[in-house]
């Protein structure tokens, strides 16, 4: 009987449990990705980079000789039609652990059981499952570094090669048309712009890792905080949409980690790990997505207003603080943003406007290629504050003082603010045609003064710190 494959974040045919028990199994495969309501409400950015995701990892499908099958709907209707439609005797997926996610497949699970289909769920989205990883007490871990010194020497499951043939259904279940579902469509002037931006597909994401750890690896370490400089992996999207697994990544980095790379791949690991860390987190404490991870800081006062103009001059690269600016357009025309320039701008919209952590999210959320909800909603928690192993809220960073170190030549901030250059790059005049005309900026504009002084922005800030801290 054919087992339906339901794609979600694992687009690859590498390194993928789900996949191989299928095949193992002998019978017919139907792959299918759902667009079910969770997907419908992804960022806008996110959704466009799905859309380019379903479309290679559909062509890899083809040459296995079978077929992605595309369907609309909640999941557990569309999944329902399909065994209907095609006898299929079992549903396999790989395990994702946001609460929504669980909740959605713990039901459907539950719902194919009690109908006598098998249900089976899959390891593959991060190196080891939350619930496996505990401390000596037995609980979840709290705070990083005690985390990696329980993973970092850990077996992590072996590769998979990918199938070169995927048995397919005698009949072939009718298919939506992926352009009817127009997952671009919210990227309006954007997309044409970020496609120059963006590298797609199991097979790119591969050869990314290899050229890494052949060179820049070795630099890592360094390299790693100026964000001008192309000194990380760029592997964040395909992580995040599952175009590679974490899996490779770790047994590539790990033989150059014993190799000679040694400190280079040791922090590349480490990285790893937060990513794995992130998803540990959200599995034990669900609430770091929507609320203070830290209850103490409930009744900070936090401005939670969208729509105040200092907000808006934040989303729009125009706060008058070159390295906050630079860093914005730089989300807005990639759909990235460099880990450094991330913790900067979160600091300061947190701290300096004293915005709520959740406004930033909200924006990344829609403006990121590579958003993921575990490491979005603990990067931000982590800036502000609110969140586990929180930077303390006292230690504001200065994004002078910070591009001084890690932009010493103005490099990042010519790369992607316009105003004021003769000739500027590309990259920075990108930005002009990917806004919306709402917006009304030009190159030739006056850059706008800071928002608010550095100085006084971060006084206001420890005012708000110890008058919280004080009232409690
Ligand atoms: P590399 O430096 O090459 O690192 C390798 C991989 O390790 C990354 O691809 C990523 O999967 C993981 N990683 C690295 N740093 C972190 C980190 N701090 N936390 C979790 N995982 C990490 N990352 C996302 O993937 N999606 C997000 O939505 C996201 N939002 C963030 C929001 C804020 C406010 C902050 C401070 C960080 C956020 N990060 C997010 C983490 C980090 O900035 C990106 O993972 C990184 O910049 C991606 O670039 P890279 O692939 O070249 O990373």
């Amino acid at each position: 009987t054919p087992i339906i494959l339901w794609f979600r974040r694992d687009l690859r045919l590498a390194d993928h449990p789900a996949l191989s028990a299928a095949c193992a199994a002998g019978g017919p495969v139907i792959p299918v990705f759902i667009l079910d309501p969770e997907t419908e409400a992804l960022g806008a950015a996110a959704k466009w980079r799905l859309m380019h995701s379903i479309k290679n990892l559909s062509q890899s499908i083809d040459i296995t000789g079978n077929r992605l099958i595309l369907r609309r709907g909640d999941a557990a209707a569309v999944l329902d039609r399909l065994i209907a439609e095609t006898g299929a005797g079992a549903v396999h997926w790989t395990r994702l652990y946001d609460p929504a996610a669980r909740a959605r497949d713990q039901a459907i699970k539950s719902a194919l059981k009690a109908r006598g289909i098998s249900a089976r769920s899959f390891p593959g989205h991060v190196l080891f499952e939350p619930w496996a990883i505990e401390t000596g007490a037995g609980g979840f871990y709290r705070v990083f570094t005690p985390y990696w010194k329980s993973v970092r020497d850990r077996p992590v499951d072996p590769l998979i090669p990918a199938p070169t043939r995927l048995p397919a259904p005698a009949r072939w279940p009718a298919s939506d048309w992926l352009d009817d579902w127009a997952l671009g469509a919210a990227m309006g002037r954007g997309a044409a712009v970020l496609e120059r931006y963006c590298e797609v597909g199991e097979a790119t994401a591969l050869a990314r890792l290899d050229s890494f750890l052949d060179g820049p690896v070795a630099d890592y370490q360094l390299a790693r905080d100026y964000p001008a400089r192309a000194g990380t992996s760029g592997l964040s999207e395909a992580l995040t949409l599952g175009e590679i697994a974490p899996r490779r990544i770790w047994h590539a980095a790990q033989r150059v980690r014993q190799g000679g790379a040694g400190a280079g791949a040791e922090t590349f690991l480490k990285e790893l790990a937060w990513r794995d860390f992130a998803h540990h987190l959200m599995f034990h404490t669900p609430h770091i997505l929507t609320r203070n991870w830290r209850q103490d800081w409930d009744g900070f006062p936090w401005n939670e207003d969208r729509h105040d103009p200092r907000v808006i001059a934040w989303t729009q690269g125009r706060t008058g603080v070159p390295f906050v600016d630079a860093a914005m357009r730089e989300l807005y025309v990639t759909g990235r943003m460099h880990n450094r320039a991330r913790m900067i701008v979160a600091s300061f919209l947190t701290k300096h406007l004293l915005s709520h952590w959740r406004i930033g999210m909200d924006w990344f959320a829609d403006c990121l290629t590579d958003w993921d909800p575990a490491s979005n909603a603990m990067g931000w928690q982590w800036c502000a504050g609110s969140g586990p192993d929180a930077a303390p809220y006292f230690r504001i960073f200065n994004p002078e003082t910070q591009a001084k170190t890690w932009d010493p030549k103005g490099d990042y901030v010519r790369n992607w603010i316009a105003e004021g250059q003769r000739n500027p790059p590309q990259s920075a005049l990108d930005y002009f045609d990917a806004m919306p005309k709402s917006w009304q900026m030009t190159p030739g504009d006056p850059y706008p003064a800071p928002l608010v002084g550095l100085a006084e922005g971060r006084k206001m800030a420890l005012a708000a710190y110890e008058g919280h801290r004080s009232a409690r």
